[in-house]
């Protein structure tokens, strides 16, 4: 079985946020069941020129043009890059200061219309097209169109939908009959993902209660009527992690935690973090490592922080993005010295030695597809505190491992924290909490199996010898 995954972010080449760790991570899984699994993702300036990636010497054609295509294979699996310099050459992946560029109808129309080129240029044609969030839902149009290959789209986020006007047709590559409420068409505008989701030969997103909750007004973000009428519901895949990349006994980046001894590890990497960071050592220390966005919550933690100051717990905030969001934050830190820090930056190593050192880990998010941020968490010792939403209510048990507060309110957020700061002042309880988390099996094996089930029923559903119009 071979199947092409394409996407704008894949980690280790280029991360923004949870979408590059799965899309860099669940091929290793797969290709340990036995799949050929490769992905194609924007030559972006942060990865040239890197070590161990070649030129093809080959280009593929979309679009009107010849873009050379270069290969890696430094993820454990083949990645192709794209490279067009007059459109992923910049210091940016979506955008800078907080702007999305405004090209990226072209520059994600481009890779989505690759993708369906790419094998041709390789020599290796996929079975399945597995396509990631709405920068490359287009693919999903173009196959249908064209008889490629069967499609699966995942939906990391469904707040992020690719809506272009519909003067963008040209530079996406798809023509003027597609703009109609069957495929394209959006409120007037070109919506990108509701084509993903209409075209796809079977859409899926990243846990079990997102799948169920974007088919609600409420999470829907306008297309919850649009998923409600698809033939079969959305999949709700819960994501893993990489084991390997996320091990508190073998990061490089701090101090061992082991299971069998957690709270000697947990010691030192504290006492190291609250260091660098200025913080003081006493209180008990929450850390949160997040996108800066409304999504996140991260205002309901400002909100809460005369509660938790109060408590005694100190917090430390590792995140990019929304600009008020991080004055307000830098305020708060200026407030508090000692008691509250904040990193306005992207670090992957401060985020692990936040993992490691601190003693709870916030996620408050107002809705969260999956979240990897707090399964990290219980892998690194950090007792996380989450709202019961999307996957972050799969993953997280009140009382066993962590602890969870239903709605995105300040005070039922200060009351969870409160119930943590309860449970670690009991020393027995906290090594209890803290070896139930780190026993918890986050690994892609399950999951993987359930995509290549999948994957096995589009190829067995798609109709022989491809061309023509699906
Ligand atoms: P999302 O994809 O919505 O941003 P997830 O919880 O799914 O949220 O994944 C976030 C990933 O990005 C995690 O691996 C987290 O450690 C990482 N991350 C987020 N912000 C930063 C940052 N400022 N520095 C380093 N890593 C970050």
């Amino acid at each position: 079985m071979k199947v092409l995954f394409a996407a704008a972010e894949l980690a280790p080449l280029v991360k923004v946020g949870g979408l590059a760790d799965v899309t860099g991570s669940l091929p290793l899984a797969l290709g340990r069941r036995g799949l050929d699994v490769r992905a194609i993702l924007p030559l972006y300036r942060r990865f040239v020129p890197s070590e161990g990636t070649t030129g093809l010497g080959r280009s593929v054609r979309a679009l009107g043009r010849e873009c050379p295509v270069w290969r890696t294979d430094r993820p454990g699996f083949p990645v192709y890059l794209l490279q067009a310099d007059d459109l992923y050459d910049r210091p940016g992946v979506y955008g800078e200061g907080g702007q999305g560029y405004a090209d990226n109808d072209r520059r994600y129309g481009l890779l989505a219309a690759v993708a369906l080129e790419l094998g041709e240029a390789i020599g290796w044609e996929p079975d399945v097209l597995h396509l990631h969030d709405w920068h490359t839902a287009a693919a999903t149009v173009h196959a249908r169109r064209r008889g490629g290959p069967p499609t699966l789209l995942t939906i990391h986020n469904l707040a992020y939908q690719g809506v272009f006007p519909r003067e963008s047709l040209p530079a996406l590559g798809l023509g003027e009959e597609l703009l109609v409420p069957e495929v394209l068409e959006h409120h007037g505008q070109v919506n990108l993902l509701k084509g993903g989701i209409l075209s796809a030969d079977r859409v899926g997103t990243v846990s079990p209660t997102y799948a169920r909750e974007i088919c609600t007004p409420a999470f829907g973000e306008g297309l919850d009527g649009v998923l409600r009428a698809l033939p079969e519901p959305p999949l709700g895949i819960l994501n893993g992690l990489d084991l390997k990349r996320w091990d508190p006994a073998a990061d490089s980046a701090v101090a061992p935690i082991r299971a069998a001894d957690p709270l000697s590890g947990k010691a030192a990497n504290k006492e190291r973090l609250c260091r660098e960071l200025g913080l003081k050592s006493g209180p008990v220390l929450a850390g949160m490592v997040t996108r800066l966005a409304q999504q996140k919550g991260v205002d309901l933690v400002l909100q809460a922080l005369p509660q938790l100051l109060d408590a005694g717990v100190s917090v430390a905030l590792l995140g990019e993005g929304d600009p008020a969001l991080a004055a307000a934050w830098e305020a708060a830190a200026r407030d508090h010295p000692g008691r509250v820090a904040f990193s306005r930056t992207f670090d992957d190593a401060l985020a692990r030695r936040i993992y490691a050192g601190s003693d709870l880990f916030l996620v408050p998010s107002r809705f969260e597809p999956c979240g990897l941020t707090q399964m990290i968490a219980l892998r690194y010792g950090s007792v996380p505190v989450v709202r019961r939403t999307g996957g972050l209510g799969d993953t997280v048990r009140e009382g066993e491992d962590g602890f969870v507060f239903e709605d995105p309110d300040p005070d039922q957020l200060a009351e969870a924290v409160g119930r943590a700061v309860g449970a670690l002042a009991r020393e027995d309880r906290r090594r209890i909490l803290l070896q139930r988390g780190m026993a918890r099996d986050f690994s892609w094996d399950a999951s993987a199996g359930r995509y290549h089930e999948v994957y096995e029923g589009l190829v067995r559903c798609a109709p022989q010898g491809g061309g023509g119009e699906r």
